[in-house]
């Protein structure tokens, strides 16, 4: 009989650096079949052999034993291929797929959180997950604030006695301040609150937040992982702690994505080595170009030496992906930077990132512990795998139109 269920160990599978595990992973629920990929097996009833069959699976379900499974909700061979690997890639106990990244986000959240609790969110956390913090959580009774995202052990007098939850994002979505994440995670383990990290920059590859502490990781899969922009996913990674709590609420809302995005995702994973290596490379050849430009205030891309962030990257990051900001100097910012982004021709102007095709796009930090940072001068860069050369001439025209602005003054 074929497994459905996730492999014995729920984790590692593979051996080996992260290319080997992306390349051998993710084959235990399909251990039978002879094809280097999972079948993409679709279906909602399952037919069992007896009554025996029956409660022997609704027995391993309702203890969280691996094994085959009784309905489709539960996942089938192709999705347990694709949550075997993430987990294995995470050095998690068990990974989940929902229909969006934003999904993921507002999941992990709700898995964790009931009337009365208290939910601390780094400032920096991604535009639509501050918003279901402020809007739809008081709803029901959560209270939220946010802390700065650079924040060490004062974040310690934040915690309050009915916070249940710590979020953090690193890099920070649009300014990508980095976090000191062993030292945020420990702060609240000491005191049973739960962590969880958006890891979507970093990617599953080139950051583990579990083995730092945290006990939950979500990514948008939809950015690197597919990497083709052609569709929408979010994934969860859970230690074994949290395990039971997010798949009670994963199963109580009915969530799960189809076979065919299963592999879709899991497809994207076999080359996210190769993929991010040049998208890095590619954004090192545009930063360097774009620090040569006098309207350029600064970069921020936290393996750029001198960024703030730098050492904890080095620390605790083993690669970069390719998306960065940009800052303008004041006078070449608002209508003049609408002019450099209007001007482009390869780069897109379009939401999103971690795709093939390269994007800009002016963005608009909203923040509520201090300042919104950079506001009408900053920009965004998802560097894609077009030639370096070809996207350099494309910010060139770019730059060209920003100084004709200054000329028509
Ligand atoms: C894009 C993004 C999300 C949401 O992903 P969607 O699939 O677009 O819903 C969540 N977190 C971060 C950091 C993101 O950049």
């Amino acid at each position: 009989m074929q497994e459905f269920g996730p492999n014995e160990q729920g984790f590692a599978m593979t051996d080996g650096k992260g290319d080997t595990r992306l390349t051998h992973g993710g084959r235990a629920s399909v251990a039978d079949h002879d094809f280097v990929n999972p079948p993409i097996v679709r279906g909602s009833t399952v037919l069992h052999s007896s009554v025996a069959d029956m409660r022997e699976r609704s027995r391993r379900y309702r203890s969280d034993e691996p094994g085959p499974v009784n309905y489709g909700l539960y996942g089938t061979a192709t999705h347990h291929a694709f949550f075997d690997l993430l987990s294995e890639l995470e050095g998690g106990y068990r990974s989940w797929a929902v229909p969006s990244g934003l999904t993921a986000c507002t999941i992990a959240m709700l898995a964790f959180l009931r009337a009365g609790d208290h939910i601390l969110v780094t400032d920096s956390a991604y535009g639509p997950t501050r918003r279901f913090c402020i809007d739809m959580l008081p709803r029901y009774g959560v209270q939220c604030s946010f802390y700065a995202p650079t924040a060490g052990n004062e974040l310690e007098s934040m915690f309050r006695p009915n916070t249940k939850v710590l979020w953090l994002e690193t890099p920070g979505s649009l300014t990508f301040e980095m976090q000191d994440v062993p030292r945020l995670a420990a702060l609240a383990r000491a005191r049973g609150v739960v962590t969880v990290a958006d890891n979507t920059w970093a990617t599953p590859l080139y950051f583990q937040p579990l083995a730092c502490g945290v006990d939950v990781s979500v990514h948008a899969a939809t950015k690197y992982i597919c990497g083709h922009s052609d569709m929408l996913m979010g994934t969860i990674t859970c230690n074994e702690a949290t395990w039971p709590s997010m798949r009670e609420t994963l199963f109580n809302f009915g969530l799960i994505v189809s076979p065919e995005d299963a592999y879709v995702a899991l497809r994207g994973l076999r080359t996210l080595g190769v993929r991010l290596r040049q998208h890095r490379a590619t954004a090192e050849r545009l930063i360097e170009w774009l620090l040569a430009q006098h309207e350029v205030e600064r970069v921020l891309y936290p393996a750029l030496p001198g960024d703030p962030g730098h050492s904890i990257w080095q620390r605790d990051m083993s690669g970069a992906s390719g998306l960065f900001g940009i800052v303008l100097k004041p006078a070449a910012g608002g209508a003049r930077l609408y002019a450099l982004v209007d001007a482009v021709r390869l780069f897109g102007r379009g939401y999103s990132w971690g795709g093939h095709e390269s994007l800009l796009i002016p963005v608009f930090p909203e923040r509520s512990v201090g300042a919104s940072a950079y506001h009408g001068r900053l920009f965004r860069i998802s560097a894609g795998l077009e030639d370096a050369d070809d996207l350099i001439a494309d910010l060139q025209l770019g730059f060209s139109a920003l100084r004709a602005t200054e000329t028509q003054r």
